[in-house]
């Protein structure tokens, strides 16, 4: 039978503007389940996993993205189209609507805190119209223990309405969802959307300011794990290029999945409590610890399932972006308390459509400032009229849209800590080999896997020229051979078999970096503007 923990301890909502809540405060995972269920809003798959849809929106939306523009923030952050300004008087007016639509009716609460290092622990109130939304902070955010519990006064809430529909020509919206942060009131207000990852980023966005300005932490969007010698490793990386997979190791103690701060008392620490993978062709056989953490306790969003309630995570009906979210203790090895030391090595992930770019390189210090300046991954373009081709991204920092200040102060508090620390830095396709997206094939995890395990137990050797070549077009150094990879897997020019067609592609995105770096350029200096590639098209 299910045991429910009981939490004896009530809430008020009115401070809040909310009035005759019927509040369901601290439920249990178990609970959320059961009334999700009841109330139609998900169902039980086979594996025992509660099954929900996000309704419109299964991505974040970061267009509707919006900072209030205060004395906090007003000549701090970065302003432009990834932090959208929002005017106070406006967000008070929003607010106003958005806790009266909230009124009368039943919500979610739930009490927890970011950070795993007690020094920056942030505690945090969700406030939720949905019950699986309140379970999703459950599995996301750390879990405060009973005593913890007592006298916990929440600093930052996150109010998370999304059947409020806002009205953008009232609102000073730009359309019906919204996710705005208040660095005054200390609260992310968010409408008209369900998808939960909008409530993991908007704390994820607070941070980001909130560490660098008064903490003099780093925050990153990396996932972390530490090996039995206590070595800890980063990954960092845009979506889809594989954060959580690699970072889910069987022979390495997770430390979480996507945002970590790294403190000058030279530790990494998790912000959360759980993890949020893709689960898009997951299979047990090449994913197996991510597809055991699926089971009671887990949430899976926008996926199918047959009349059996088992899933087809191949299937993409509802969105590419399926996901599932659980509680890190989902997973077998994990690191308790999510805290590490300094890390002895750091890799760029990058899923280089274009399969131009070596599968693992080495970098040195001003390119690894170049390129987490860049952020550079590739995506598909529309398959419209059957026309695949990839499109460079580039996103500062590997995460520009969770990033409030300018890239160069998260790249500058980079450079910084990893010269003193004396990390390797590596850069990591996990994208197409062999050709071009359409041509080529994926690389396989497998050999992603091998490389990795290569670095990280010294099979790749220190910086020694007889076992590097330097890449003609981006400079980087490329290991002639890898324990588990085939050579020829290293060298994406002989895995193309056209040279031509081979070097053509690598300045195309030779270009593509150096046009991007242009908005950069005056901000950085000339040891790291020599970080880039060598080579360009004219
Ligand atoms: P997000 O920031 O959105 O959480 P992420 O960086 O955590 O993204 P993952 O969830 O790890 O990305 O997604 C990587 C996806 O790519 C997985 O579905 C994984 O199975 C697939 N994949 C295929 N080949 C590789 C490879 N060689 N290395 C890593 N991932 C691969
Ligand atoms: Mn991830």
């Amino acid at each position: 039978m299910v045991n429910h923990t009981q939490i004896t301890k009530t809430i008020a909502l009115e401070g809040y503007g909310i009035k005759n809540a019927k509040i369901r405060y601290q439920l249990s995972s178990d609970e959320l389940h059961d009334i999700t269920i009841e109330k139609g809003q998900g169902v039980e798959v086979s594996s025992g996993t509660l099954a929900v849809n996000t309704g419109e929106f299964t991505g974040r939306s970061p267009q509707d993205r919006f900072i209030v523009k205060d004395d906090i923030t007003k000549d701090k952050v970065w302003w432009g189209n990834i932090n959208i300004p929002f005017e106070p008087n406006a967000f008070d007016k929003l607010y106003d609507k958005v806790v009266d639509y909230l009124s009368e009716k039943e919500v979610f609460v739930r009490d927890c805190y970011a950070c795993a290092d007690p020094n920056y622990k942030l505690n945090i109130r969700v406030i939720n119209e949905y019950p699986w939304s309140n379970m999703f902070a459950y599995n996301m955010f750390l879990r405060p223990n009973e005593d913890e519990l007592k006298d916990f006064s929440p600093e930052w809430t996150v109010i998370n309405a999304p059947g409020f529909m806002a009205d953008a020509e009232i609102d000073e919206t730009r359309q019906h969802n919204f996710a705005i942060l208040n660095f005054t009131k200390k609260i992310a207000l968010i409408g008209g959307t369900g998808y939960t990852g909008e409530i993991k980023k908007g704390i994820f966005s607070a941070l980001n300011f909130i560490l660098p300005v008064y903490k003099n932490t780093l925050p990153m969007h990396c996932s972390a794990n530490v090996g039995k010698d206590g070595d800890t490793a980063i990954f960092f990386g845009l979506s889809g290029t594989g954060k959580t997979t690699l970072s889910t190791d069987p022979d390495r103690s997770l430390i979480g999945d996507d945002e970590h701060g790294w403190t000058n008392e030279n530790t990494v620490f998790n912000f959360e409590g759980g993890c949020y993978a893709k689960v898009i062709n997951l299979s047990q056989e090449q994913e197996p610890e991510i597809f055991s953490a699926i089971k009671r306790g887990a949430i899976l969003e926008n996926v199918i399932a047959d009349d059996k309630g088992d899933v087809d995570f191949s299937d993409t009906t509802i969105t590419q972006n399926t996901r599932v979210s659980y509680p890190i203790y989902h997973i077998e090895n994990i690191k308790v308390p999510s805290i590490g030391k300094n890390p002895k090595n750091i890799f760029f992930l990058t899923a280089d459509a274009f399969g131009v770019l070596p599968p693992i390189s080495k970098l040195t210090p001003n390119q690894a400032a170049y390129h987490f300046i860049s952020g550079y991954t590739a995506k598909v373009a529309g398959t419209e009229a059957g026309v695949v081709e990839p499109v460079p991204s580039f996103s500062a920092c590997f995460g520009a849209p969770f990033m409030p200040l300018h890239p160069t102060e998260y790249a500058d508090m980079l450079s910084t800590k990893m010269k003193e620390a004396g990390v390797n830095v590596w850069l990591v396709n996990t994208g197409w080999t062999g050709g071009p997206y359409g041509v080529g094939t994926r690389m396989k995890l497998k050999y992603t896997r091998a490389m990795i395990t290569a670095v990280l137990n010294g099979d790749l050797g220190v910086y020694n020229y007889d076992d590097y070549h330097l890449h003609s077009v981006f400079g980087v150094a490329q290991p002639r051979s890898c324990p588990g990879v085939p050579k020829e897997v290293l060298s994406p020019r002989t895995t193309w078999n056209d040279d031509e067609a081979y070097y053509k592609t690598a300045f195309k995105l030779s270009n593509a970096f150096r046009e991007n770096f242009k908005k950069f350029e005056d901000n950085a200096s000339e040891e790291i503007r020599r970080g880039g590639p060598q080579r360009y098209a004219f």
